[in-house]
């Protein structure tokens, strides 16, 4: 690290937990946002901020005056351009350092494989569970960890997916494709600003830490926020031995270097 970086990272750093070590692997390391929206803002801010080296921010839509509310990546100066362009702007202001690519086009198919298994982690900021899915699949095939957020009126859920671990679940395992989950969006259904940013930020910190290795993820945990109670807790998640997505591939490969909880 030069010395400018030594000193942008010191409070990191100073970390008994983080050192020099922990902030050369997040500056080696590459995140890819799926969405640049109300988690997605925070959580591609705060991983600029702290020195990811390489982002990769995807969002096919373009910023709309009722995205300021919460949005927080985006100006009113933005409005009409698209999200990937305006966060990628906002993120070189703050720390012109990271690489960002922004990909202005809702990711699927091939285009998603390629860039999650480029990845050391994945952020999913989507608001649709046709994308949370095909982000999950590819996560699961490429044993990427995913950090997982959703937040909508006061309700907000964070989890993390960690298949390098055989024994983690998978975000099938909790949502199955085929429920009847009634698709609910915050066009339509309102959400409280500052919930997008406590998940949006949670998601980051998870991240960091994944990235790092350092301290507890939320793996096989979903955290619950209510926003208007404020009263968080977390329930234990299990594995669904009949998942589609995540059973047969777990249970023929494991990664060798991170050994399941059992072994
Ligand atoms: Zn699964």
């Amino acid at each position: 690290m030069t010395d400018e970086q030594l000193l942008r990272y010191s409070r990191h750093i100073l970390l008994s937990e983080f050192g020099v070590e922990a902030q050369e692997k997040l500056l080696a390391a590459s995140a890819l946002v799926v969405g640049a929206g109300g988690l997605g803002s925070p959580a591609a801010l705060y991983l600029a901020a702290a020195g990811v080296g390489t982002l990769t921010l995807a969002d096919g839509d373009t910023v709309d005056l009722t995205n300021l509310q919460r949005q927080i990546l985006h100006t009113t100066q933005s409005v009409g351009t698209p999200k990937a362009e305006s966060g990628k702007a906002a993120l070189a202001r703050i720390n012109p350092e990271v690489r960002v690519a922004a990909v202005s086009r809702r990711l699927a198919g091939e285009e998603l494989d390629r860039l999650v298994a480029q990845a050391t982690i994945v952020l999913d900021c989507s608001d649709n569970f046709e994308t949370r899915h095909a982000i999950n699949r590819a996560c699961v095939r490429h044993r990427v960890p995913l950090v997982s957020g959703a937040a909508l009126r006061f309700d907000g859920q964070v989890s993390v997916f960690d298949l390098r671990d055989r024994t983690s679940p998978c975000y099938h395992c909790l949502f199955p494709e085929d429920a009847e989950i009634e698709e609910m969006r915050c066009a339509v259904m309102g959400i409280f600003a500052p919930l997008t940013g406590i998940v949006g930020t949670i998601q980051a910190a998870e991240a960091l830490k994944l990235v790092t290795g350092i301290g507890e993820t939320l793996k096989g945990r979903l955290l619950i926020i209510d926003a208007l109670s404020m009263e968080w807790r977390s329930v234990k998640l299990e594995r669904d031995p009949a998942c589609p997505v995540c059973s047969t591939s777990a249970a023929t490969t494991a990664c060798p270097s991170f050994p399941s909880a059992g072994a």
